[in-house]
C-alpha cells in the first residue's frame, strides 16, 4: 500500500501552497491528489487574480499582510513566476455611508501595519481617471500594493517548488473515500488504490463539502457561480489602472492583456454547481460598465471568450481552516468566498504550522475554526466583491 505523512486532496492554488509551505518546513513525504488530468481546472483557473489587503476584518487583513509580500517576492523565493502586478485597488464611494465604512476599514488596516493604503478625495479620483463618470463619487480608498497575480502561474510555481523539494503529485486520480479508525484518519481511498496516512488536508475548493462528507464531517461550503467578461483590445482607458470598484453596485474591472476584465456579482445568482456561462449576463454587465465609464459604450466583447467558475462560499465569507474537532488528522482549508488566490500564501503557512506544530502565530486561528458556526462566533466580512 502507498503511504504518505500528509495527503492533500486537491491540486489547486490552495493545495499547492500548502504543499510548498510543508516542504519549506522540512515535511517532504507529502502526496497531493488531483482528480483532473491537469491542475487549475477548478476555481483557480477561473479566477480574476485580484489581490488586496483592503478588507474590513482584522483576520482577512492579516492574511493579506502575509500573502501580498509573499507574492511580491514570489519569483525570487521560489524561482517561478507569480505574475504579481502592484497596480492597486481603488474603491470609489458614491454615498456618505460608503465613506464611513472605508474610513473604519482604513483605521483597522493602518493599525495592523498596512502602509500603502490611503483615503482619497473625489477630486483626486477625477484627476487620476477623468474617464470615470464622477458626478456621484464622494471619495474613495486606494492601496498601491494591492493588485493582481497570475493564479495559474502561481499555482504551478507553488507545486513545482514543492515537487523540487520532495512532494509527489498524482494527477487524474480521484479521492473516493476517507477511512477512520474510530476517530482518527487512517487511510484515503483513491482510483489508484489506497494510501495509508494519519493526516489529510481537504483542499477541494468548491467540492470541499463532498470531500468532508467522506470523513463524516458536515461543512458549510456552497458553490456559487461567478462570471467574468473579457473585452476585446481597448486603448481608450489606461492599462496601468488598478482594480476599480464602483461601490454603487459592485461592478469592478481591471486591465487584462490588451483589453479589460469585467466583473459583477449578480445578486440573482443561486448556489449550485453551475459552470456554464449565461449569455444574458453580458448585457447586464455592459450596462453597468458604460454607466461608470461612458467610453466603455464602445467596448467590444466576444461572448465565446467569457467564462464562469465557482466561488466557495461560507455563511460569514471567511475561510474555514484547521483540524476538525473530534476527527484527529483531518484538516480543512476551505470556503475562501472569493479570496482563495490572494490568501493562498497565508493559508499554506497557517496549515503547515497547524499540521506540524499544532499552532501558528500568523492569525488567531480559533477565529477561523469550523466550530465557530456551532458556537455562534461568525465573523462577517462585508468587503466581498
Ligand atoms: C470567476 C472567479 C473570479 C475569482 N476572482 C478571484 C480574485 O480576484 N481573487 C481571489 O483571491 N480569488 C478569486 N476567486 C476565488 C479563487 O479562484 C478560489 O478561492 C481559489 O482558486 C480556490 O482555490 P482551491 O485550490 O481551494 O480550489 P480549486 O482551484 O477549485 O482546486 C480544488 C481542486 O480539488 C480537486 N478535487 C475536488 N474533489 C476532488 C477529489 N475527490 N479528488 C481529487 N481531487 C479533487 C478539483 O479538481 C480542483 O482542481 C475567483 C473565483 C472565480 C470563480
Amino acid at each position: 500500500m502507498h503511504t504518505a505523512d500528509v495527503v492533500i486532496i486537491g491540486g489547486g492554488i490552495v493545495g499547492s501552497s500548502i504543499a510548498c509551505h510543508l516542504a519549506a518546513a522540512g515535511c517532504k513525504d507529502v502526496l497531493v491528489i488531483e482528480r483532473e488530468t491537469a491542475q487549475g481546472k477548478g476555481s483557480t483557473g477561473k479566477s480574476m487574480g485580484g489581490v488586496r489587503a483592503q478588507f474590513s476584518t482584522p483576520v482577512n487583513i492579516q492574511m493579506s499582510l502575509y500573502s501580498i509580500p509573499f507574492y511580491a517576492s514570489f519569483d525570487e523565493r521560489l524561482g517561478y513566476p507569480g505574475g504579481y502586478r502592484p497596480q492597486g485597488y481603488l474603491f470609489c464611494a458614491t454615498h456618505e455611508n460608503h465613506l464611513t465604512y472605508l474610513r473604519a476599514n482604513h483605521e483597522k488596516q493602518i493599525a495592523l501595519g498596512l502602509k500603502n493604503v490611503r483615503l482619497i478625495s473625489a477630486d483626486e479620483i477625477r484627476t487620476m481617471f477623468p474617464q470615470l463618470r464622477s458626478d456621484d463619487i464622494v471619495g474613495g480608498s486606494f492601496c498601491s500594493t494591492d493588485g493582481f497575480v497570475d493564479p495559474y502561474s502561481a499555482m504551478v510555481g507553488f507545486m513545482s517548488w514543492a515537487a523540487d523539494h520532495g512532494t509527489t503529485l498524482w494527477r487524474h486520480t480521484q479521492v473516493t473515500g476517507i477511512k477512520r479508525d474510530g476517530q482518527a484518519i487512517t487511510e484515503v481511498e483513491t482510483t489508484r488504490g489506497p494510501v495509508a496516512t494519519r493526516k489529510v488536508v481537504n483542499a477541494a475548493g468548491p467540492w470541499a463539502s463532498e470531500v468532508a462528507k467522506m470523513a463524516g464531517v458536515d461543512l458549510p461550503v456552497e458553490p456559487l457561480r461567478r462570471m467574468l467578461v473579457p473585452t476585446e483590445p481597448f486603448d481608450q482607458f489606461p492599462h496601468t489602472a488598478p482594480m476599480i470598484i464602483d461601490m454603487s453596485n459592485g461592478f469592478h474591472f481591471r486591465p487584462e492583456s490588451l483589453g479589460f476584465l469585467l466583473a459583477w456579482n449578480d445578486p440573482e445568482e443561486t448556489p449550485g454547481y453551475k459552470t456554464d456561462f449565461e449569455p444574458s449576463f453580458i448585457e447586464k454587465i455592459l450596462t453597468r460598465a458604460a454607466d461608470r465609464v461612458p467610453i466603455f459604450e464602445n467596448l467590444a466583447v466576444n461572448p465565446k471568450r467569457a467564462w464562469a467558475g465557482l466561488y466557495e462560499m461560507t455563511p460569514d465569507h471567511h475561510p474555514i481552516l484547521g483540524e476538525v474537532p473530534g476527527v484527529p488528522g483531518f484538516f480543512l482549508a476551505n470556503g475562501f468566498s472569493g479570496h482563495g488566490v490572494m490568501h493562498a500564501p497565508a493559508t499554506g503557512k497557517i496549515l503547515s504550522d497547524l499540521i506540524l506544530a499544532g499552532k501558528t502565530d500568523l492569525v488567531d486561528f480559533s477565529l477561523l475554526a469550523l466550530s465557530r458556526f456551532a458556537e455562534g462566533r461568525m465573523i462577517e466580512e462585508t468587503a466581498v466583491l
